[in-house]
């Protein structure tokens, strides 16, 4: 056993399809490969769009194609003291102020940002408390350095906090916490040292490590996949229907998704023998550094 904890961390709004399980896979093999533990945690964090029937039915998915993790499955809807702690912890130290501004109050006031208007920075000062208020985080000064990181596969990447994003939530309106501090939070109890997920997350990372920093935990290290996206350029999800897998023909699903990651397939009888195949064959070096590809590359035949 070497020091590495990779994780698989998917949020249980639907059953594992093609997308998630190439996340699954590469994480899976990524932790192996370097004699590593593999942790898998339900990202149910938002619980009004999490059902627990999907999330026994992702840990099915992931036991029909051998995809066996170490330890306890963690799971995040379970974990919001851990979530109320961190806050508090954030709050105390001024990092973070409470704001009951509406969407509409945002948006009529805000310059776009990469996933969403920047928020204007209205209630930064006022010092509000109370019930039934969102926390946001200070994103910082618009002249602050960037935040840089070096993604294993996409490469060096740098987001300017307070231009691209601006103040954001970490706990909502409704007491929902929001993913950004769920997941910097569970990555560090868990002691996760590598990353390795969907390129759809790339620009969550520089919030997550600002995060970290703030919190004082350890950094990880990055690897964003490419993600499948469909004919017409988007990402294969349940809103987009991508099509359901097939968990009992575990071989040809898992030679698909190598397929995809640039590694070799192979002709085995079971996903057992495949993976005992593919975990000393992983090269990360070989996944496409691309931030999408079109899911026909699942189809590709081997190299
Ligand atoms: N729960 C997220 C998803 O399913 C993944 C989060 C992560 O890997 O950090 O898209």
């Amino acid at each position: 056993m070497s020091d590495y904890i990779g994780r698989f961390a998917p949020s249980p709004t639907g059953p594992l399809h093609v997308g998630s399980v190439i996340a699954a896979l590469a994480s899976f093999l990524d932790a192996r490969h370097h004699r590593g533990r593999w942790r898998v945690r339900m990202e149910d964090v938002d619980e009004t769009r999490c059902d627990p029937a999907w999330a026994d039915a992702i840990l099915r998915q992931l036991d029909a194609l051998q995809l066996t993790w170490d330890g306890a499955v963690m799971v995040q809807s379970q974990r919001k003291a851990a979530y109320e702690d961190a806050l508090a912890q954030l709050r105390a130290a001024g990092h973070v102020f409470g704001c009951d501004c509406s969407r509409r109050e945002i948006a009529d006031s805000a310059l776009p940002g990469l996933d969403r208007p920047v928020y204007p920075g209205t209630c930064r000062q006022s010092g509000k408390s109370g019930p039934g208020l969102a926390w946001r985080l200070k994103a910082g000064k618009l002249d602050d350095p960037p935040i840089n990181f070096d993604d294993a596969i996409q490469g060096r990447q740098s987001q300017w906090l307070a231009r691209d994003v601006g103040d954001f939530v970490l706990k909502r309106r409704d007491g929902l916490f929001a993913y950004q501090l769920a997941v910097v939070v569970d990555d560090h109890d868990q002691r996760i040292t590598h990353v390795m997920r969907g390129a759809d997350l790339l620009d969550s990372t520089p919030r997550q490590i600002h995060l970290q920093r703030l919190l004082g935990f350890a950094p990880c290290e990055y690897s964003h996949l490419p993600v499948a996206v469909n004919e017409a350029g988007q990402k294969l999800s349940k809103q987009t229907l991508a099509p359901a897998i097939d968990a009992a023909d575990g071989v040809a699903l898992l030679n698909r998704c190598l397929a995809f990651l640039g590694q070799p397939i192979w002709p085995a009888a079971s996903a057992a023998e495949l993976l005992a195949l593919a975990i000393p064959a992983w090269d990360r070096a070989a996944i496409p550094k691309a931030a999408s590809q079109p899911a026909d590359r699942l189809t590709r035949p081997s190299a």
